[in-house]
């Protein structure tokens, strides 16, 4: 879908030195996503070394949910959530240097203290400040975004602003997930309950760094839906995979992204073949799982954390999805004001890839 222009209503309120006012969507309580609502709030003004990005196309995740809940608690209600989101700077802050009003660009949901000896070392995940947009500071599902300046990263040319504006935190972290885990062309991956934002995200970068992608799902139409979207076979989550991969792929798995955590951790354990890496950032059916040892040894399994990218990863996934190596999948796009439709879906778990949302 093209761009389309700043609408007079919009305009009237945004795109001027002018504008006071913007609609934003706010949570005011931690009982659950039917707490947020549309509401006006003053537009933010950069300070220095911030801008402030006139947002274009936005993106729900499952963080949405979670702080909607108070999993955890956002800082401050009224709060603004959301990670992800493209737009233009329309607005910049003393000492700018890195970007201009008028640039076109991807908001990068990582903040920290930029100090520490981590942030130094470019390893801003290990720094002690390490906050994520829609958590810890306001987010993206709002009109107006102010962030400092190295969050603002140029979007690449011709890239579609739907596509720019919802891959963020999801590919990020499926990014960083599939590097800890080393996997190299010709592996075998398998995604373990594909169909949401990181799972989706991991078999697409899969494909894009040579791997054979493999998935799982309770869901036969998910299954479907990978196998078109590049997986090569796709299993019962509830049912033997390990078997089952091995079967259609004549081997086992060496990466197993794993996000499901109890309900399918020991097929996991059994599908990693020899040397085998298990890569883990959620647990959504609990936070427990058994480990067989002699399997963990035995078979000299790794078994690796990751949450969240560094600026630089950040920057790496940006030029995959702008070259058109990845193209990391959108469920639907909605209009700003059906936020409460698309949590709906999302807490169903019936999305397909990215929730996306025009914002004008
Ligand atoms: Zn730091």
């Amino acid at each position: 879908m093209g761009r389309r222009r700043v609408d007079a209503a919009s305009a009237d309120r945004g795109g001027s030195s002018t504008l006071r006012v913007m609609r934003a969507w706010q949570l005011h309580d931690t009982t659950g996503p039917e707490n947020y609502s549309l509401d006006e709030v003053p537009v933010p003004q950069p300070g220095p070394g911030e801008v402030r990005i006139a947002l274009e196309v936005v993106a729900i995740n499952h963080l949405d949910l979670w702080v909607s809940r108070g999993l955890p608690a956002p800082p401050t209600l009224p709060f603004i959530t959301g990670a992800d989101g493209t737009g233009t700077i329309d607005a910049v802050g003393e000492g700018v240097t890195r970007v201009s009003v008028g640039d076109e660009v991807i908001v990068d949901p990582s903040l920290s203290c930029g100090r520490c000896r981590s942030c130094l070392a470019g390893d801003i995940v290990y720094c002690p400040e390490y906050g994520i947009l829609g958590e810890h500071h306001p987010g993206t599902l709002a009109e107006f975004i102010v962030v400092p300046e190295r969050n603002a990263v140029r979007r690449p040319a011709g890239l579609d602003p739907e596509v720019a504006g919802s891959f963020g935190l999801a590919t990020g972290t499926a990014y960083r997930m599939l590097r800890r885990a080393r996997l190299t062309a010709g592996d075998v991956l398998l995604v373990v309950g594909v169909g949401g934002g990181v799972s989706s995200a991991a078999m697409a970068l899969g494909r894009a760094m040579g791997a054979r992608v493999f998935v799982t799902s309770r869901s036969d139409d998910k299954i479907a839906w990978a196998v078109e979207h590049g997986a090569e076979a796709g299993f019962d989550s509830s049912d033997e995979f390990a078997k089952a991969l091995k079967a259609a792929s004549g081997s086992s798995a060496d990466v197993v992204v794993d996000n499901v955590g109890p309900a399918t951790w020991g097929q996991t354990m059994r599908a990693a073949g020899p040397g085998g890496r298990i890569v883990v950032c959620g647990s959504t059916s609990g936070p427990k799982v058994e480990i067989t040892m002699p399997v963990l040894f035995f078979k000299q399994l790794e078994i690796i954390g990751s949450t969240m990218f560094t600026h630089g990863e950040f920057a790496e996934v940006v030029d995959l999805v702008g070259s058109g190596a990845v193209r990391p999948p959108i469920d639907r796009t909605y209009d700003f004001a059906q936020l409460p439709e698309a949590l709906a879906r999302m807490d169903a778990g019936d999305q397909l890839g990215k929730l996306a949302f025009r914002v004008r």
